[in-house]
């Protein structure tokens, strides 16, 4: 390999035969594909076959830190999971941080790829801390049935290092399960955590002191000192009371047709106090959050007192301190206790707004204690928190409307807040006990077992169900949850993300106005060019190892510079973008193969406003997902009939031999 800044090889494990085999990359890859997810869809996309059962021994599980992990930079701990989605059918990934990402690349790989089949549960060993590297594949019976936090203490007395695992929901293929680090970092969307199970593949525990050569570390440290200065500007804002700042605010513009634009610096302010977690009221009063399984409103059924019960500073009180993934300088992670009932622990992680939401508005739940139960329950099994929440809400709905009986749910009174009864039925669903059973895959698998009109109440998207971002409030969510390839993902693209990210500041030459008309969001025409190219940056971050967040605190983050510095290069701006298209067409292109087509992600019509809510602040809201959809696949160059992507645009991408498979 003549470029620097990574290893230009992966490492293939093959489960069946419990062989290894390295394979050296050509440099163009890197260029086209940079790392991270970029890496994954490309291996991927050459080698699972057309039509592999995700769940058996053709699909490929991949591991890949992005192009920036493990150099001197910031915000760049993240591994991406890739993989043939046993959930969706389709194209998958699914990434997280804590400490284990920048292992495979001190391993000296720039990834992992698991294909086969293990008979008995293995797990991977690899130590890369001394010349001779050394790699097994070891008996993991000790381990299987054990859940990720104990998984993870007993390995790593056994070997060092950092370890990856699945808890009991992979392991009893739940197809939304993911994988965990840290005790509750998790990769949760997907259902690549299923995946792992099926290969009776517990954990990858690696340790490791490689590292990449470097093309100009003096400008590499630079780039990161200088943000790193404006990055720590006006942190003694963070001191003030946000949550409830902003709560009071919101209350305000939430009934104006205006709002104040959702500015980094704050957001970064917020980030820093309280976590994602710190947004719940806010999100809940102006309409972002989903109440009541979609169908009810926050001022009527979850209105500020309660939402405040389960948001910023009640969260914050039981903080026992920071967390920070690898390479953050920002600590949005917490470690919290739990007093009460069966999972007492003074090392939970701190639940993010996603879960908060799925686990509490969606429910009308809003005993923060059991929140924290559940979430801590996800994290020990490996079970998504959105999907767990969503399939939960979908079960009190079906309960309410006569569906599920007691005699169905083993006598839980499954009412809305009931919080007693969804911790019981989360317990089943991680065991697959009874009702657990049939509601452990997500909501389209039960809806289809459970039958009865049941359909009407699974709110997904492709199988994937939907994040806690109402479209109804911001429809480039709707429009990212419908069109991206991994569908119900709600850090694509949106309104919110992109004003965070100052897309139109960084990558459009706009000064951007403090002040925003709400009627802006619900122009549906001419959306396109705009969508696209926040999903061009998003996937370039993604493939670079970014975490978003570290895009969205306002401080210039010099990624494009990073990238140059760390490889020699000097790309340009707009060919990192096209790096990004690049991407995201190979993630079309791999659905395509696969004979997804654009109605197979469609978002629930109650999700669209169909029919409109009565009240709350998203009344009256009806979305037209067609113009949005029909814009966005234009600006890709996508058939908006059939989804694939034009010959003429792959080819302009150089993806001339993957043209030829479609
Ligand atoms: S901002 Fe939060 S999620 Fe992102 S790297 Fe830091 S601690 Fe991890």
């Amino acid at each position: 390999m003549e470029m620097k800044g990574a290893h230009g090889r992966i490492l293939w494990v093959d489960l069946h035969s419990k062989s290894f085999r390295e394979e050296q990359l050509p440099d163009e890859y890197y260029k086209k594909y940079l790392g991270g997810l970029g890496l994954g869809a490309k291996v991927c996309f050459d080698n699972i076959p057309k039509g592999a059962d995700p769940m058996g021994p053709d699909n490929i599980l991949g591991f890949l830190p992005g192009l920036l992990t493990a150099t001197p930079t910031f915000f760049t701990g993240r591994v991406m999971a890739v993989g043939k989605s046993p959930l969706t059918g389709g194209w998958g990934d699914s990434n997280c941080g804590g400490s284990f990402p920048p292992a495979i690349k001190q391993a000296g790989f720039d990834g992992i790829f698991f294909k086969g089949m293990s008979e008995k549960p293995v797990y991977l060993f690899i130590d890369a801390t001394t010349p001779a590297l050394k790699m097994e594949l070891r008996d993991a019976a000790h381990v299987w049935g054990r859940d990720t936090e104990a998984t993870e203490e007993i390995l790593k007395k056994e070997c060092g290092g950092k370890v990856l695992c699945i808890g009991e929901a992979g392991e009893k293929l739940s197809l939304v399960s993911g994988m965990v680090c840290d005790g509750g970092r998790i990769a949760a969307r997907s259902g690549l955590g299923a995946v792992m199970g099926v290969k009776k593949l517990k954990a990858l525990v690696i340790k490791g002191n490689r590292k990449v050569d470097l093309h100009d570390s003096d400008a590499m440290k630079k780039l990161s000192s200088g943000f790193h200065k404006r990055f720590n500007r006006g942190f003694v804002l963070s001191k003030l009371n946000w949550g409830v700042i902003l709560a009071g605010l919101v209350k305000f513009f939430a009934r104006v047709p205006f709002s104040i634009r959702n500015e980094a610096f704050l957001w970064k302010q917020i980030l820093r106090r309280y976590g994602t977690a710190g947004g719940g009221a806010f999100a809940n009063e102006d309409g972002d959050s989903p109440v009541r399984n979609w169908r009810g409103s926050s001022w009527r059924d979850f209105p500020m007192r309660r939402a405040l019960r389960i948001s910023d500073n009640s969260i914050r009180k039981l903080e026992k301190k920071k967390f920070n993934c690898f390479a953050c300088p920002l600590g949005c992670g917490g470690i919290m206790e739990i007093r009460e009932g069966r999972f007492k622990t003074d090392r939970t992680h701190k639940p993010e707004y996603e879960s908060t939401t799925s686990l509490g508005t969606l429910l009308l739940n809003d005993d923060l204690n059991s929140i924290l139960e559940m979430n801590h329950m996800c994290n020990l099994s490996g079970m998504d928190t959105i999907s767990a929440g969503g399939t939960l809400a979908f079960a009190a709905d079906c309960f309410e409307a006569g569906i599920l009986t007691e005699k169905d749910t083993g006598g839980l009174q499954l009412r809305w807040g009931n919080a007693s009864a969804f911790i019981a039925l989360l317990g089943m669903m991680i065991r697959r006990e009874g009702l657990g059973d049939v509601l452990a895959d997500g909501v389209r698998v039960a809806s289809k077992k459970i039958g009865k009109g049941s359909e009407k109440y699974a709110i997904h998207a492709g199988g994937q169900e939907l994040p806690m971002h109402d479209p109804r409030f911001d429809p480039g969510y709707g429009l990212a949850y419908e069109v991206d390839p991994t569908p119900g993902r709600h850090k694509i693209f949106s309104y919110f993300n992109a004003e965070t990210m100052n897309i139109d500041r960084m990558l459009m030459g706009k000064t951007g106005s403090p002040v925003v008309l709400d009627r802006e969001k619900f122009i549906y025409t001419g959306r396109g060019e705009f969508f696209a190219l926040c999903t061009k940056f998003t996937h370039f971050c993604n493939s670079a190892g970014m975490c978003v967040f570290g895009l969205e605190v306002g401080a210039d983050i010099p990624v494009f510079d990073w990238i140059n510095a760390l490889t020699g290069w000097n790309m340009s701006r707009d060919e990192f973008l096209k790096t990004g298209e690049r991407i995201q067409t190979l993630r079309q292109a791999f659905n395509y193969r696969e004979g997804i087509r654009p109605g197979d992600f469609r978002i629930p019509e109650l999700v669209c406003g169909n029919p409109p809510l009565a009240h709350g602040p998203n009344r009256g809201r009806t979305l037209d997902m067609k113009s949005l959809v029909t814009d966005y696949y234009k600006a890709f160059g996508w058939d908006t009939a059939s989804g694939r992507p034009s010959g003429e645009r792959m080819r302009a991408l150089g993806l001339e031999r993957e043209e030829a498979q479609l």
